[in-house]
Order: C-alpha cells, then structure tokens, then sequence
C-alpha cells in the first residue's frame, strides 16, 4: 500500500539521516519535549538549542517554572523572538502543578486543555514523548504531504481536519512506528522538500511522489516574503524588553524613552506588550509581569542580588504574588 510505504520509506531514511537533536535523546521526558515544540515555534533549530539546554537547566520540572514569576520566564526566554511563548509557558506549567500534579499529561485531551497548548503541540508531545499514534501537522508536514500524495505544489490555505485526515491515513498502525514516521516527515518537510527549492534528487520519497510524477509544476501563487523587523513595531517591543529583562524591579519611562526616537512607535510597542501581558504599568514606571526579587538561591549566578532587603525599595523590585 502507497500510504504506507511512504511512511516506511520516511522512517527508513530518517534513522539514516536525523539531525541529532536532544530533545529527541532516549529517555528525555514530555515537559523538556513541550519546552522544545513551544519554543520551536517560528525559532530556527540553532537558536533554540541554547535556549532550551538553559531553560530546562533552570526549570528541570514544570514546579520549578511554576514556583517562579513570569517576569524570569519572560527573562530567560531572552531574544529568542515571540516572548509570549515564555509566558504561555509558564502558564502551561502552572496547569499542570494545579491540574496533574507536576506531570505533563499523557491524553490529548488534557494536553488540549493546558493553556496556550494548540492542536500541533498537543500531538507533538503525545508522539514524541508518549508514543502515541496522532497525525503531527506542522508547515512542512502540510507542504510534504500536498506534494507526495496530492500532488499539489504546495499545501494551500490551512485546513486543519483535512490535514490530520490526510497525515493520519499515511501513519503505521503501531503507535511507536507511527511517532516515527511523524517525525521523519517533518524532518523531511524541513530538510528535504523545503518550499521554495525542494530537493528531489536526495528526496527518499521520490519514486512514489504524486508531485515529482506529474511533472512538477512552480508553486502557484504570490511568494510570502520574510516579515520586515528592522523598523518594525517588533523591534521596539525587543529593545523595550531588554531593558526591562536587564533591569530587576520598575524602569522609569524616561528611560524607556531613550531606547526608540518615534514617540508613537514607542507608545504603541509599550502599550502592546502591557496587553499582552508581558509588561505592567507600576505609577510612572514599567516591571515585567509579576517581577519580583526571588530569594538568593533562586536566582540566576549573574543577575544575583545579595541581601534579604533590597526588596524593600521602590527602585529594586515590586513583590507580588
Ligand atoms: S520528490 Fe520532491 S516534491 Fe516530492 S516529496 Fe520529495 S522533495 Fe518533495
């Protein structure tokens, strides 16, 4: 059967050729697996490598980034881009403490239910970490299957059921080898049939591909251009954010001022990461969500503060709970 050898076919060059990641190591367990599909999102792999080894190196546990304010996610999280990710994070972590007793589910439904946990990370942690057999939909996955087996040159508008039908049909029955071939085909989606230049020559899929068979026609269809960010609104929301991650406790507005000459640019940056959270007004100055001075043995080697006081003042930290 074409479907199923299509998976066989994936799985068979993915153990051949799987770039080594660690969230894909024996034994590394759901929440360092959800950390990883979280901040994968809209994050080259070689940015989120470091990211994610000093994230779980801090918040072993979802406890860990429960007992901590989402000012420190919002920290950690640094200039990996979209930070609300820390935040959705966090809040992810406190459902499971309040919800599952520390521990990542294992149902898709429950892992559905945890906030800011969509229909692609849900099943992502459900194969990856519990091997179960769910259809993992991402871009590539989407773009891979419209070329290999619909023979379209590109996916299209998103049609989330369809394209969990269409990848569930292509999956081996047992649960383990179906995580597997989930995996292949996202590693082939994003190392192999790429958008602009797939690279059908190396492809594995080659021989059976719908698309290829067809003659391969250019993808129809306005390019999609890489989002502009110098200039842009997020690049003040970035510089912003920096101050205030550097800072621990409120930064007055002046100083905020200095970082970005547009007065309106800088006042719509400010107020759009007030509303989303990221950032509470505190009188005239500005905190991350919830910053407040941890105690000394919870905080980071190069942002300690000494002394169970410095608390106290206006200047250093805002306590909040
Ligand atoms: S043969 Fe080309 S178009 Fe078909 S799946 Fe492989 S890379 Fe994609």
């Amino acid at each position: 059967m074409v479907d199923k050898e299509l998976a066989s076919t994936a799985i068979r060059w993915f153990d051949e050729n799987a770039r080594d990641l660690p969230w894909r190591a024996p034994g590394v367990g759901a929440w360092a697996i959800l950390v990883s599909e979280v901040m994968l999102q809209q994050t080259p792999v070689v940015r989120v490598l470091p990211a994610w080894r000093a994230w779980l190196a801090r918040w072993p546990e979802p406890a860990a980034l429960a007992a901590d304010p989402p000012a420190e996610a919002i920290r950690m999280w640094g200039r990996l881009g979209y930070p609300r990710r820390a935040l959705r994070l966090r809040g992810c972590a406190v459902a499971i403490v309040e919800r599952h007793d520390g521990q990542v589910p294992t149902g898709l439904d429950e892992l559905l239910a945890l906030p800011g946990v969509g229909a692609y990370t849900a099943r992502a942690v459900a194969a990856f970490a519990y091997g179960q057999r769910h259809p993992v939909v991402d871009t590539n996955v989407r773009r891979l299957v419209a070329r290999a087996v619909a023979g379209e040159p590109d996916a299209g508008p998103a049609t989330r059921p369809a394209d969990l039908v269409a990848t569930a049909e292509l999956l081996p029955v047992d649960p383990a080898r179906a995580a597997r071939a989930s995996a292949a085909f996202m590693e082939l989606g994003a190392l192999v049939c790429v958008a602009r230049t797939p690279r059908c020559a190396d492809c594995p899929l080659a021989s059976m591909c719908a698309w290829r068979a067809s003659g391969r026609t250019a993808p129809e269809g306005p390019t999609r251009r890489p989002q502009r960010y110098a200039g842009a609104d997020r690049q003040v929301r970035g510089m912003l954010l920096a101050v205030l991650r550097e800072t621990t406790g409120p930064v007055h507005r002046d100083r905020l001022d200095l970082v970005w000459d547009d007065d309106a640019q800088r006042a719509r940056a400010l107020a759009g990461l007030v509303d989303d959270g990221l950032v509470e007004p505190v009188g005239g100055s500005y905190v991350l969500a919830g910053d407040r001075i941890l105690p000394v043995d919870r905080q980071p080697a190069d942002r300690r503060v000494p002394g169970p006081r410095r608390a106290a003042g206006p200047e250093v930290g805002t306590e909040r709970t």
